[in-house]
């Protein structure tokens, strides 16, 4: 569903990303591990257009997307849960989950913010609540309800982390959508991922079944406490 060829990025003299490849089939759960400045936040960047490539490709769907413009993007099908949420603040949850959909116009989104509201319900109970008030963890959940509301085909994750991760991944994902997952708990990525590639200051580094990747004497060292369970 999803490939990068090649792809090198940064931001002036920094080149964060050096030559990478990755692939997300559609249908899996993708993890991206790497240590903090690895360059995970500025791959999500770069599928999404906020980052522009100065050599390699971005293809979904067999399309060549490198260059458009982000709101392209997400029309085509991607929605960011970015680092650190940024949910509007001064406004209300359900404000934010209809600014999700802004890019549609069919008559399914109130019905999709229900969706949101049963899947969290924090979120139902505090609907008029300012999205700036809300807790770190109910934050989270509201950035992810958001992305949902563009009813994507690729849901890329950005440390969405606090515990609620796996759980929900696991569901977003039975329910059709691919998902690539950037997660500082490696562990519980592991786990729910069927793939996974690890970064190196802006080199991909490994990559295979997540399961191969676990197991992997490099992995297990840097980012297991040097054990599997
Ligand atoms: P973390 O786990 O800490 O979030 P990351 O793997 O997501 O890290 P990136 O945010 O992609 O890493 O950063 C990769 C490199 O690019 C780092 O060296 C970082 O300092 C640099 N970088 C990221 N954003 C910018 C920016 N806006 N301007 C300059 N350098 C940047």
């Amino acid at each position: 569903m999803l490939k990068l060829e090649n792809i090198v990025a940064g931001y002036g003299h920094i080149t964060a990303l050096k030559d990478i490849s990755l692939e997300v089939p559609q249908g899996s759960i993708v993890s991206l591990i790497g240590a903090n400045g690895a360059g995970k936040s500025t791959t999500m960047k770069t599928i999404m257009g906020l980052v522009k490539p100065t050599s390699g490709k971005v293809l979904f769907e067999g399309q060549d997307i490198t260059g458009h413009k982000t709101h392209q993007i997400v029309h085509g099908g991607i929605s960011l849960v970015p680092e650190g949420r940024q949910i509007l603040q001064d406004m209300s949850v359900y404000e934010n989950l209809e600014m999700g959909a802004y890019i549609r116009n069919d008559n399914e989104i109130e019905e999709d913010i229900k969706k949101v509201f049963k899947r969290f319900p924090i979120l139902d109970e505090r609907s008029y609540q300012l999205g700036g008030t809300l807790s770190g963890g109910q934050q989270q959940m509201l950035a992810i309800g958001r992305a949902l509301m563009a009813r994507p085909k690729l849901l890329l994750l950005d440390e969405p982390s606090m515990g609620l991760a796996p759980l929900v991944v696991n569901e977003i994902s039975a329910e059709g959508t691919t998902v690539l997952l950037v997660e500082q708990n490696v562990r519980q990525a592991l786990k729910i991922a069927d793939y996974a590639y690890v970064l190196e200051t802006g080199k991909m580094v490994l990559s295979g079944p997540a399961d191969e990747v676990r197991h992997d004497p490099r992995v297990m060292e840097a980012y297991l406490g040097g054990r599997v369970e």
